[in-house]
């Protein structure tokens, strides 16, 4: 019996998240894995965070929220706004979401029609064509190699409009490959959108406190202002102060979009936990230093495994601008054999074949729209990615 409508049934889970579940499964059977599939930060949130949670507990501050989210925690990112991208909003123009990715599901969910285009250039995050899709959208990916820097340009993104597309997804820093876009780059893309009024954008900016390199991060609204009413800014917690389990998200906005956004909310989850809310406006509001250290160490992290990486013969690797990924090309070892004669026909099998026989768990380029290629978190120990590349470099010399 199927109990998926074709909706349900036409689209995968998080990839990412089903290797992870099977590197688990291995290392619940007793194998030596080192899983480097999730892109989350492997420390705590700083203390404040769990702090305010708690105090929010024992005050009772546990009843229903609003669905645009607390007033102060409104008000917090409006702050946050403007004080590090320089934007101004009021606060009937952001919302708080169950992380970045509900926003996402609520912004297509209350605007796609049926058919329309969302134009997603790739290497993308796993998620952003599903729930396009999800939402009655149709994802339509733009490929962006390593000759543009892994990022759209103007005459590509002109190419891809019809008079379908509703809204260009953006995402800087970017998962998998930790490009940024520059200002200027971001004023050529708002040049060619000038032409094209019924086009909207996304700009997912979650992202933006992971910066690696001396590549500063731009907010797409920052650098582009005369098309701030057709911008949704996304971001959230989870990434710049290590709460993925949190589950809290907020984007700014024209205030009629932010409004659709809020009524999906209430007529779905009501609102984000008011717990989960009361850390978010801790995090926000408290000493900023953490964030800062996190970066550091994500970029002590990038070197070593850039270095580690270098040293290994046929695959091709740039070392990323920001977010806490290593996006590998593995274009070259494709068609080679295994020592027991299996055929490594492409990103996938490899993926396979690193994590079954030298424990090492990551995620095939193809579940990004980019075949050829694997990508690593390096969210993880010094030990741990100095392990992996020695997995990967044993797997890469067994090959025939
Ligand atoms: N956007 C990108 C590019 C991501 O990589 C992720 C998480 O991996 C998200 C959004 C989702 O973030 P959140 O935890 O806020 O839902």
């Amino acid at each position: 019996m199927t109990f998926e409508n074709k909706r349900a049934a036409g689209i995968k889970s998080s990839p990412s998240m089903a290797i992870a579940v099977a590197a688990k499964k291995l290392a619940a059977e007793g194998r030596d894995i080192i899983d480097l599939s999730l892109g989350e930060p492997d420390f705590e949130p700083p203390a404040h965070v769990a702090d305010a949670a708690c105090k929010a507990i024992r005050r009772g501050r546990v009843r229903y929220g609003v669905p645009a989210g607390m007033e102060s925690l409104r008000q917090a990112i409006v702050g946050k706004f403007k004080t590090e991208n320089g934007l101004d909003y009021a606060v009937d123009e952001v919302t708080v979401a169950n992380g970045a990715k509900q926003i996402l599901f609520d912004v297509f969910l209350a605007t796609l029609e049926p058919g329309d285009e969302v134009i997603i250039p790739t290497p993308c995050w796993v998620s952003y064509g599903d729930i396009v899709s999800l939402n009655g959208g149709e994802p339509v990916y733009v490929s962006c190699g390593s000759d543009t820097g892994f990022k759209i340009t103007a005459e590509r993104l002109e190419a891809s409009i019809t008079p379908k597309t509703r809204w260009l997804m953006l995402n800087s820093p970017s998962n998998p490959t930790g490009a940024i876009y520059s200002a200027d780059e971001f004023r050529e893309l708002a040049a060619v959108l000038a032409r094209y009024q019924q086009v909207l954008v996304i700009s997912d900016e979650i992202y933006e406190h992971i910066l690696l390199k001396n590549v500063p991060f731009v907010s797409f609204a920052s650098a582009c202002p005369g098309l701030r009413d057709r911008t949704l800014i996304v971001n959230g917690v989870s990434k710049a102060y290590a709460m993925t389990g949190w589950r809290v998200g907020y984007a700014a906005g024209p205030r009629a979009l932010i409004a659709a956004l809020n009524k999906m909310q209430s007529q779905s989850v009501t609102s984000v936990s008011t717990v989960a809310q009361a850390a978010a406006l801790a995090a926000l509001t408290g000493d900023q230093a953490f964030v800062a250290q996190a970066a550091e160490t994500f970029a002590g992290r990038a070197k070593i495994i850039a270095e580690r990486l270098a040293l290994i013969e046929g695959i091709d690797f740039t070392p990323p601008d920001g977010a806490f990924y290593a996006f590998i090309s593995v274009a070259r070892l494709l068609g080679r054999k295994t020592a027991t004669g299996q055929l490594i026909a492409d990103d996938t099998a490899f993926a396979s074949h690193l994590l079954q026989q030298f424990g090492l768990s990551s995620v095939p380029g193809a579940a990004f729209g980019a075949p050829g290629f694997i990508r690593l978190s390096i969210a993880a120990s010094d030990r741990e990615l100095e392990g992996a590349c020695e997995r990967l470099a044993a797997m890469v010399r067994s090959l025939e």
